[in-house]
C-alpha cells in the first residue's frame, strides 16, 4: 500500500461547509415541514442569474467553437492575452496602478489559486493569518505539512501566527511583533465583511518590506466596496510591488461561482529567496508552476469574464452588487432592530453578528435553525475567534432577505 499524506490526518473534522450540510440535511429530514421555509444564508454563494453581457459573449464564443477556422483547443496556460489586457487596463492602470497584462495569470478559481500557491514557497516559512479567517488558507497550510497538530481545546494549529481581529481593532489585525514570512490578508473580509483602510494597508505594506515578507492578498470581494476612500487593490499601496501577490476572483461581481474564473497578480519586482540567500522571481516561479500544471481556463468562460468589462458588463456587475448590498443593509438593520451588536454589511456581503450572550456559535445556529428555519454560519468555523459570533451572507433574494429579517425579529 502507498504511504499517504499523514498531514491530512490533522484536518479537523471536517471543512465548515460540510458540517453545516449535515445538520441541514439532518434537521430537513426529521422537520419535513419546516424544510418547507428554510432560507440558507449560511454558504457565500452567489443566488442572482449571470449577466446578460457574459450570456452573450459565451453564446458567441460557443458558435466560434463550432467551426474549424475559429476553434479553440488548448489555449495559453497563463490566460488569454484579451482578458489580461481587459483586466491590466480596468482594474488596475485606470486605476493608476502600475500592473501590466502579463503580471495576470488567469485560472479557474481563488480558491485553487491561494491554496496552489504554497507550491511555490519552501519548508520553514513563518505563515500568519487572520483569526477568524477563510479556511482554505488554514487548511491549505496544513495539507502542505506547514503546520504542527490542532490543539484539542482551540483547534489552532501550532506553528501558525494567528493574529486575533475583533471590534477593538476594527477586524483588521496590527502587524506582528516579530518576523513573519507570509500573511494572508482578505479585505473586504470574509468572514467579518471589515475592509482595511489605506492607512492600515500601508502599515502592512510597511511591515513587509522591512522583514522581507510577502502579503497574500485577497481581493475576492473588491467590488463590494461602497466608501471611496477604501482601496480596492494592494498595488494601490505605493511600494506593494514588492511585497505583495493579490488574488481576484469573478465569482463575486460577475456571479461566475459555478462559470469559474479568477486571477492572480504576481509583479515581476518581487522576489522569493532560496536557503543561500539567491533571490528568485516569484513570477517565474508561478508561471512554471501554472505551466505545468494546469492547461488554461476556457476559452468560452474567458470570453465570458472579458464581457464583464464592456460597458454593459460594468453597468450589469453595477446592478447584481446595488443587489447584494441591498440586502447587507435590510440585514444589518434588523440585526439592530432585534438588539444584536452587528458588523461589515457595508462594503461587503457579509454581515457578523455578535451572539446573544452565552450563546455560543454553534448553539445559535441550531437557535436559528430550529426556531426560524435559516441557514447561518456559525463564527467558530472561521476559527477560534470566531466564536460567539456568527456570520449571515447577503447573497440571496430581497424576498428571502425580507422574510428572513422578519424572522429575525422574532427570535427569542
Ligand atoms: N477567497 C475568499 C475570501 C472567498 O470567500 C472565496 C469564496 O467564497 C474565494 C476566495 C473563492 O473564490 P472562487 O469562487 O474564485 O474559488
Amino acid at each position: 500500500m502507498p504511504l499517504i499524506n499523514e498531514n491530512f490526518l490533522k484536518l479537523k473534522t471536517g471543512y465548515l461547509f460540510p458540517e453545516i450540510a449535515r445538520r441541514v440535511k439532518a434537521f430537513t429530514e426529521s422537520n419535513p415541514d419546516a424544510a418547507k421555509r428554510l432560507i440558507r444564508c449560511g454558504i457565500g454563494d452567489v443566488t442572482e442569474p449571470l449577466p446578460e453581457a457574459v450570456r452573450y459573449a459565451m453564446h458567441e464564443a460557443v458558435d466560434e467553437m463550432g467551426v474549424r477556422d475559429s476553434f479553440h483547443g488548448y489555449g495559453p496556460e497563463q490566460g488569454y492575452e484579451f482578458l489580461r489586457k481587459a483586466i491590466a487596463t480596468n482594474d488596475f492602470q485606470s486605476r493608476g496602478i502600475n500592473i501590466e497584462a502579463d503580471e495576470i495569470f488567469i485560472s479557474d478559481g481563488s480558491k485553487c489559486d491561494t491554496g496552489n500557491i504554497l507550491d511555490i514557497f519552501g519548508k520553514g516559512n513563518k505563515i500568519a493569518i487572520t483569526d477568524p479567517v477563510y479556511p482554505v488558507y488554514v487548511d491549505t497550510n496544513v495539507m502542505a505539512g506547514n503546520t504542527r497538530d490542532a490543539d484539542e481545546k482551540t483547534g489552532a494549529f501550532g506553528g501558525l501566527v494567528y493574529m486575533k481581529c475583533s471590534p477593538r481593532n476594527g477586524f483588521v489585525p496590527p502587524v506582528p511583533k516579530k518576523k513573519v514570512d507570509l500573511v494572508y490578508l482578505c479585505y473586504p473580509n470574509n468572514p467579518t465583511g471589515a475592509v482595511a483602510t489605506r492607512e492600515q494597508l500601508t502599515v502592512w505594506v510597511n511591515y513587509a518590506r522591512e522583514h522581507g515578507s510577502v502579503l497574500l492578498f485577497d481581493a475576492a470581494y473588491e467590488a463590494y466596496i461602497q466608501d471611496p476612500a477604501i482601496p480596492h487593490s494592494i498595488f494601490e499601496i505605493e511600494g506593494a510591488r514588492d511585497c505583495a501577490i493579490e488574488f481576484r476572483s469573478f465569482s463575486k461581481n460577475g456571479g461566475f461561482t459555478g462559470v469559474r474564473c479568477a486571477f492572480v497578480v504576481i509583479p515581476k519586482t518581487l522576489m522569493g529567496t532560496t536557503k543561500a540567500g539567491a533571490k528568485q522571481s516569484l513570477h517565474a516561479l508561478w508561471s512554471r508552476r501554472h505551466s505545468t500544471k494546469f492547461n488554461g481556463a476556457s476559452y468560452i468562460v474567458q470570453r465570458g469574464a472579458e464581457a464583464l468589462y464592456t460597458d454593459e458588463g460594468k453597468s450589469q456587475v453595477r446592478a447584481l452588487i446595488e443587489h447584494y448590498m441591498g440586502n447587507a443593509t435590510l440585514l444589518v438593520k434588523a440585526c439592530k432592530k432585534a438588539k444584536l451588536k452587528v458588523y461589515g454589511g457595508a462594503n461587503a456581503p457579509y454581515v457578523w453578528v455578535r451572539c446573544p450572550e452565552g450563546v455560543t456559535s454553534w448553539q445559535m445556529f441550531d437557535k436559528m435553525l430550529n426556531e426560524a428555519n435559516v441557514v447561518i454560519t456559525p463564527g467558530a468555523g472561521f476559527g477560534s475567534a470566531g466564536e460567539g459570533w456568527f456570520r449571515i451572507s447577503a447573497f440571496n433574494s430581497r424576498a428571502n432577505v425580507e422574510e428572513v429579517c422578519r424572522r429575525i425579529a422574532e427570535i427569542k
